[in-house]
């Protein structure tokens, strides 16, 4: 199996664009690798230009979006809490309330008592 060269990078980092070039008209493995990364690029140009195009958008998008996601979590967190009746009253007045504090009858137990 033939070695794949292992120029091009070093003439990309350490060379003038010039030998690049040069180099890579003479040498497949390179120029498969700068075809490749000249495609990386111009994908990368175009996300560019889509995000430029779209920045005053995007940026209002992520504000809005940082916005739900606060107002999801803080209503998720308010949802658990008055779910839980327990935890919402002990955030309210510090304890848990029983049926009798409530000011239902409640019996010896504290069970709530319902008329029959
Ligand atoms: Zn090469």
């Amino acid at each position: 199996m033939k070695e794949r060269c292992s120029k091009y990078e070093g003439l990309f980092v350490f060379q003038d664009s010039e030998a690049l070039m040069s180099h890579i008209n003479e040498c497949e493995d390179c120029k498969a690798e700068y075809e490749k990364q000249q495609k990386v690029s111009e994908l990368i140009n175009e996300v560019k230009f889509y995000y430029k195009n779209k920045s005053s958008k995007h940026k209002q998008f992520t504000k809005v979006a940082c916005a739900s996601i606060l107002l999801f979590v803080s209503s998720l967190s308010l949802g658990l809490a008055v779910k839980n009746e327990d935890l919402a009253d002990t955030l309210r007045y510090g304890t848990t309330l029983s049926a009798e504090d409530l000011g239902f009858p409640v019996d010896s137990y504290g069970l709530l008592m319902v008329d029959e």
